[in-house]
């Protein structure tokens, strides 16, 4: 753990199911390797995980079974360790690189920026050698002018243990990456030529692991992991697949037949998946007999929707399967580690990564404190606008920081889209970091002068009235700069979560599993699949998301006595120009890009004001700033 990091007040509840084989999977790490450091669930490091898998590789091979470790993508955007360096990536790369993964595939993330698609080209993807799968993904190698794949585009392996594996790794039909790479569409890879001649390999294969940045869940409306399946099932009707997906950023599990099961494992070192499979026939690795053994068939609980489009293996199975989420702490590691032959959980590997991690952190000046944020602010988990949410005190901070010298007694309104914020701002001291963390993208502020505030005072309701508003990318200036962030995909892979309304009701009491807990259940994950409600490692109590509209406005320098304004400065963060234009035309408006200019110098950026607000307004208990515990707490009763 990091010094300045928390540990989660309780453990998990009971011990992991194991299988004949057993996999630990990672996914949307986007460079949270130091851990969660105010949020007490997630408060591991890098570091502990290295020797957390140490432990179970010990354990797996006490018990004579194979364990893998799965990684699916977007290695970085999110948090400084990553994405305070240009480009970002460069030191967190190598601290990610101490997990001796199975099996690896690459993320949207990896694919923005030209130098960093080549990053994983060059550096990466030799690491990694035959385990990094880019079966999808190419990339133009200067060397020669070909396009040719960044990883390999599959792996026939066998495990330890003697499991044939064939595996996949697929990301979704991505189509905003750097003109570099090319991502093949699903449509397209299928009817490929290596994909039909890889299929025809060898007929012995015991397990398909298709992996992918791509959803678990075949209705998500990005995922082609249905596709691909289904390719594969007409082939091979009665061989087992195993699926692990990312990108959508959430904990699921989803049944495709009574053979084939998928799991994605959440966000930002926030879950770590475990998924085991035991009752394979004619493999001669006999289960474990000294833990609990996966018991469920691959069958989904009442109430549970089926992908109808997908095929279904018409033959009897004799698989069990057992799937876990794990909250990213220290003491989950501890918990399941503990019965290895290795009583020594801390190995001097993962010790020297922890250092490593703070050398980092103090070399890029992570740890400086801003400011001391007074309360938790978050996206989602307060209704929108209300005290505690991070609308409200952004509303405020633009008011505050989005100020043109020359015109800071005009009245003015300042339009941002929620979007614009990435992730949940915790209690305590606000430090370079956390400006990463909070909002990374990097939009100029421009405006229009003068414009009628009976114009003005309707673009908000427009723009929320509006589509959600997706970037069209302009990939000449991708390349020049190394701003991902003002480009990436934001409704994708970072908003909150997206909650299948099949199964997941907002609010919802709390399951049994909760009550059954001998600990007082903090708020956190509570998750339901296709296997139900007991997914999660450790009880919580499930914290409320509500709604979010498209934009947020501020304003400042009204008339003090509470009259309207006749006329108003019109300013906006660059990403929604064509949105904030729209609006004004349709109310009579005739402007164009044209009349809009910048409105704070180039340099100042979105990214900016919220470090900026917290120095100017958040030097109260600066140096003994208290933290608090994390997302969702203070609606409880003490
Ligand atoms: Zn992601
Ligand atoms: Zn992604």
């Amino acid at each position: 753990m990091q010094p300045d990091a928390k540990e989660a007040p309780y453990p998990p509840q009971r011990p992991l199911e194991w299988g004949q084989i057993n996999f630990l999977h990672t996914t949307d790490t986007h460079g949270w390797l130091e851990g969660h450091i105010k949020e007490e669930n997630y408060g591991a490091d890098w570091g502990d995980f290295v020797s957390f898998v140490a432990a179970m590789k010990q354990k797996a091979e006490d018990l004579k079974v194979d364990l893998l470790l799965i990684d699916t993508g977007d290695l970085h955007d999110g948090a400084g360790l990553s994405d305070a360096t240009d480009p970002n990536g460069q030191l967190s790369n190598p601290i990610f690189q101490n997990i001796d993964y199975d099996l690896l595939t690459i993320g949207n993330h990896e694919l923005y920026v030209t130098e960093i698609a080549y990053e994983h080209f060059n550096q990466f993807a030799k690491v990694y050698g035959d385990r990094y799968l880019t079966s999808n993904v190419q990339i133009l190698n200067p060397a020669n002018g070909q396009f040719e794949y960044i990883g390999k585009q599959y792996r026939y392996f066998t495990t330890e243990r003697g499991m044939r594996i064939m595996s996949f790794g697929f990301i979704f039909d991505f189509d905003k990456n750097s003109n570099v790479s090319k991502v093949i569409k699903a449509d397209d890879v299928i009817k490929e030529q290596w994909f039909q001649d890889a299929l025809n390999l060898t007929p012995v294969i015991d397990l398909f692991v298709i992996i992918g940045h791509n959803a678990a869940r075949t209705t998500d409306k990005t995922s082609t992991m249905g596709k691909y399946f289904r390719a594969i099932r007409e082939k091979y009707p009665y061989t087992p697949i195993q699926v692990f997906g990312g990108h959508t950023h959430q904990r699921d599990f989803v049944v495709y037949d009574n053979k084939a099961t998928a799991l994605e494992s959440g966000r930002y070192c926030e879950t770590l998946g475990w998924l085991s499979i035991t009752g394979f026939n004619e493999y001669q690795v006999e289960p474990p007999k000294t833990v609990p053994l996966a018991s469920r068939p691959a069958k989904r609980v009442e109430g549970a929707d089926r992908d109808s489009s997908l095929p279904e293996s018409d033959s009897p199975s004799s698989l069990l399967y057992s799937r876990r989420y794990l909250d990213w702490n220290r003491l989950t590691f501890a918990y399941h580690a503990d019965g290895s032959q290795d009583t020594d959980f801390d190995t001097q590997q993962g010790k020297a990564v922890t250092a490593m991690i703070t050398g980092v952190r103090n070399q890029l000046n992570l740890t400086k404190v801003l400011g001391c944020a007074p309360r938790t602010y978050c996206i989602s988990c307060k209704p929108f606008g209300e005290e505690g949410s991070i609308y409200k005190v952004l509303e405020e901070a633009m008011a505050k920081v989005v100020v043109n010298e020359e015109r800071k007694d005009k009245p003015r309104i300042i339009f941002t889209n929620t979007g614009n914020i990435r992730f949940d701002l915790v209690q305590g001291p606000f430090t370079y970091d956390d400006s990463f963390i909070v909002s990374p993208f990097e939009n100029t502020f421009k405006y229009i002068k003068d414009v009628p505030w009976d114009e003005a005072k309707t673009v908000l309701a427009t723009m929320n009235a509006g589509p959600y508003q997706k970037r069209s990318l302009d990939l000449s200036t991708r390349d020049f700069h190394f701003t991902p962030l003002t480009f990436v995909d934001q409704e994708e892979c970072l908003d909150p979560p997206v909650i299948h309304d099949s199964l997941r009701k907002r609010g919802e009491p709390n399951s049994g599993l909760v009550r059954r807990s001998d600990y007082d259940p903090t708020p956190g994950y509570v998750t339901k699949d296709d296997f139900g409600e007991d997914g999660d490692d450790t009880p919580h109590v499930n914290i409320t998301t509500y709604e979010l509209p498209n934009d947020v406005q501020a304003n400042a320098s009204f008339p003090t006595d509470g009259s309207d304004p006749d006329k108003v400065d019109v300013i906006y963060v660059s990403f929604i120009e064509k949105y904030v234009i729209d609006a004004l035309n349709k109310v009579g408006g005739k402007y164009s890009s044209k009349d809009s200019s910048l409105y704070l110098p180039e340099s100042f950026k979105s990214n900016q004001v919220m470090p900026k607000f917290a120095e100017l307004e958040w030097q109260a208990n600066i140096n003994n700033c208290p933290v608090g515990k994390g997302v969702g707490y203070d609606k409880r009763k003490a």
